[in-house]
């Protein structure tokens, strides 16, 4: 019997653990990415501050697989699925398969900001991280020669749409910049200037985590002088300034979008076949609805239940469970023995707001602050793939925890935003 060829579109962290879990197993395994790289976006806003380097957070797909003989890996682009042909369209030519699992994680969701995406400044991958750098130190040198008060905090106030996990992260971090690392670069510069104002439109940070750590997130944030806008719902964007739907105004030419993601969806699967937020719809075997040879996991993958009405949450931890157990079932169906319904084990949820301040959600234990943030620290460390990565990482960390320093505000991307100036209330 010829071997049966499994695709598996992105090496994330479903992707990766798939390919994993089915190396040495009979099946050819093909991992496709657009990048030759796989990314810690956990730790993305970390790169985003000047805390980390690029490279610690992102790794090889070629030396995840090494002496995996029945792995390959390509570099390419999936355009659309051929369902009937049982191939993909990619942008180095068509590819058969046997079985494919779609793995291709989240892309930004700019909801009614569509139109003015170009002028905010997402985070997902690792060039938003440089991107992100590099706009804020850039604008820090516009700003020390700036003459008018007003356009100084225009240059150096930072706006952050989204008070989730990575809205709260990385407003901490620039926090900590602005009290500790930018006076050292820029003594000339009165940093009083600059404000952070984080908007959340509901009434409380993140959602999703437990009452606790959402009021401890929101102490740690007002300890760090970050201003909280809760019930905030952002109309506008003028390019210099941030406009409420209650009319408030807020002068900046910097702003973060942290305020959603959404599948990304690939090609060639109808819309009945969607689940919320832009998903494909799958089984308790991660199947996509009507086929049987097509399969989704991690952010792209919908499994909505009574319990999960709009499917499992966007986490890591998912879609490398998802990916790990859908390696067995495949063995399984090639043994002829039946698949076993995924149920995903919530092994908590974390955050952290500046040094030493953390809020961890275990499930049957909630705690904040130093001890949290040591174990935040701790988990991410080993998530970290690839030894090199972890062993740097934890040098940057001692070296910035004892300097209080984030060393890494080198310009190396320019980032030319469009400017679109409209006049505020216009
Ligand atoms: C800033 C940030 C912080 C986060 N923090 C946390 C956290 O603290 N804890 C947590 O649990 N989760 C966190 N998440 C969410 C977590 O990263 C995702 O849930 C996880 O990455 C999903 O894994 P995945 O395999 O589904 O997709 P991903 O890891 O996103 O991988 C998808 C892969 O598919 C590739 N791809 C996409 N489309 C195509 C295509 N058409 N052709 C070829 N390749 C393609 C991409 O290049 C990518 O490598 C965070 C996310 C972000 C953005």
């Amino acid at each position: 019997m010829s071997q049966k060829r499994i695709v598996i579109i992105g090496a994330g962290f479903g992707g990766l653990a798939l390919a994993k879990n089915l190396a040495h197993s009979n099946f050819e395994v093909l991992l496709i990415d657009k990048n030759n790289f796989h990314t810690f976006q956990p730790l993305l806003y970390q790169v985003a501050t000047g805390g980390l380097e690029p490279d610690s957070i992102v790794y090889p797909v070629r030396r995840v697989l090494r002496g995996m003989k029945n792995v390959t890996f390509r570099m390419a682009e999936v355009i659309k699925i051929n369902e009937e042909e049982a191939n993909i369209e990619t942008d180095i030519g068509l590819i058969h398969y046997d079985y494919l699992v779609i793995a291709a994680g989240s892309t930004h969701n700019f909801f009614n900001f569509d139109d003015i995406k170009e002028q905010l400044l997402p985070l997902k991958g690792i060039r938003d991280a440089l991107d992100i750098r590099s706009f804020l130190m850039q604008n820090m040198e516009k700003a020390v020669i700036a003459k008018e008060h007003r356009e100084k905090k225009e240059i150096v106030n930072i706006a952050i749409i989204g008070g989730g996990p990575t809205g709260i992260e990385i407003a901490g971090a620039l926090a900590e910049m602005r009290a500790k690392v930018l006076p050292k670069d820029y003594p000339d510069f009165d940093f009083g200037h600059m404000d952070i104002h984080l908007f959340e439109a509901q009434d409380a940070l993140l959602n999703g985590m437990s009452e606790e750590s959402s009021k401890a997130a929101l102490e740690y944030l007002h300890e760090l002088n970050v201003s909280v806008n809760l019930n905030a719902m952002v109309k506008d964007f003028t390019g210099n300034a941030v406009i409420l739907d209650d009319g408030t105004t807020f002068d900046t030419q910097t702003v973060l979008w942290t305020a959603g993601v959404k599948g990304a969806l690939i090609q060639g699967i109808d819309s009945t076949r969607h689940a919320p937020a832009n998903r494909f719809a799958v089984n308790e075997f991660n199947k996509l609805k009507g086929s049987d040879r097509i399969f989704a996991i991690g952010d792209i993958a919908g499994h909505c239940t009574e319990e999960n009405p709009k499917g499992l949450p966007m986490l890591a931890q998912v879609a490398i469970q998802q990916g790990k157990h859908l390696a067995k079932n495949l063995k399984r169906q090639e043994a002829g023995q039946a698949m076993i319904p995924f149920e995903y084990k919530n092994k908590g949820t974390m955050a952290t707001i500046g040094k030493n301040r953390a809020v961890v959600d275990l499930p049957h234990w909630k705690f904040q602050g130093r001890f949290a943030w040591i174990i935040w620290m701790f988990v991410h460390l080993l998530s970290l793939v690839g030894f090199r990565n972890k062993v740097v990482t934890l040098i940057d960390w001692i070296q910035n925890y004892i300097n209080y320093d984030r060393p890494l505000g080198i310009i190396i991307r320019r980032y030319n935003r469009p400017i679109r100036k409209k006049e505020i209330g216009v």
